[in-house]
């Protein structure tokens, strides 16, 4: 269905967890996020159920997401259900990688069409250093994983952030030569607890038009929020995605659904709507819920606006 400011909206994200098996210091607090009780979260089959409704108001793209949706358990045998209504046309995750080895093949075999993997840095020690742990080696070899299994194509989502990996924005964009990937460099955003830290560390996505200056531009494709270019003979493409420094807000198509059972209409803004007292009280107010939190999207963020406040959730509780 349309939105008030007639953007046709038919695209849902939904983070199934928020728990997370890396700590990268943009999106969680050192110390992790409290693990909720069963009940607080929703269920398997209540995300099934609100995907379905959701496809009733015209939603046919999903994105799973999280915290890190491949900890959820279940998550294969809820892809694989939600790839059979026959709305649903384009069915995608993002994950952090570390897990995909593990799952490349049955998510393929769910029905699963592609995956984002997050990866900020392809040096070791500083993988180790921004995610607080991880093994840069294991996303490497889950990337493997998931081309082997045409879970393509694979989009790489590299989080640009100052003084941490502006060096090594040549080097990722050599990945896309011998590779059919993009490679998609992301303004960092002030959200939740590290809100501060994330407005030390933004730099704008110039910087790579700056350091690649043989990009070719290529045409610009509708409802997405990449502008994608080109190196020279690249097999692969590059994408930039500005939400800070020229957001996309009026071709934006989405809303969100959080673990904890809330329809984020925006993600730049704390209103949220509470559906998951719904689905448990009363579900033939599904429909209309889901409506609601369509027209109460604003027109647009607010970021660049003289004292705007970061909203309060933390992403990993959001899920990009
Ligand atoms: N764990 C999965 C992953 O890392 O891909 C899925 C959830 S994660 C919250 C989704 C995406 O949000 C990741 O690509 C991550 O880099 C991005 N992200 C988290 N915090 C961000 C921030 N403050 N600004 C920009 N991107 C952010
Ligand atoms: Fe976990 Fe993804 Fe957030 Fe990193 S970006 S802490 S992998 S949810």
């Amino acid at each position: 269905m349309n939105d008030k400011y007639g953007r046709k909206i038919n695209y849902l994200r939904v983070s199934v967890t928020d728990l997370c098996n890396l700590r990268c210091k943009y999106c969680m607090p050192e110390e992790g996020v409290l693990r909720k009780s069963h009940n607080e979260i929703l269920s398997l089959e209540e995300f099934y159920e609100i995907i379905k409704c959701s496809t009733e108001l015209g939603i046919d793209k999903i994105r799973i997401t999280g915290g890190e949706p491949l900890v959820r358990k279940g998550i294969v045998s809820l892809i694989k259900k939600i790839s059979e209504l026959g709305a649903i046309k384009d069915i995608a995750m993002t994950t952090n990688g570390l897990l995909l080895e593990k799952y490349a093949y049955d998510l393929k075999n769910a029905g699963l069409k592609r995956v984002n993997i997050s990866l900020d840095t392809l040096n070791s020690e500083k993988f180790k250093e921004i995610t607080r742990g991880g093994n840069l080696d294991k996303v490497l070899r889950g990337i493997e994983a998931a081309n082997n299994v045409s879970l393509t194509p694979i989009k790489i989502n590299t989080v640009l952030i100052g003084g941490f990996n502006d060096d090594e924005i040549e080097k990722f964009a050599q990945m896309t030569i011998d590779y059919n990937i993009h490679v998609r460099f992301i303004e960092l955003m002030p959200i939740g607890h590290a809100s501060k830290w994330t407005k030390e560390k933004f730099i704008s996505n110039n910087t790579v038009l700056k350091k690649l200056p043989s990009l070719i531009p290529l045409e610009e494709e509708q409802g997405v929020p990449a502008k994608y270019y080109k190196l020279p003979n690249a097999k692969g493409k590059i994408g930039l995605i500005n939400p800070i420094s020229r957001h996309f807000c009026s071709t934006c198509n989405r809303i969100r659904l959080t673990a904890d059972g809330k329809i984020k209409p925006c993600l730049h803004s704390d209103k949220e709507i509470d559906i998951k007292t719904i689905i448990r009280n009363d579900k033939s107010k599904l429909k209309e819920i889901l409506t609601e939190a369509i027209l109460q999207k604003p027109e647009k963020h607010h970021i660049n606006d003289e004292g705007y406040k970061p909203i309060v959730r933390d992403m990993v509780k959001i899920g990009g």
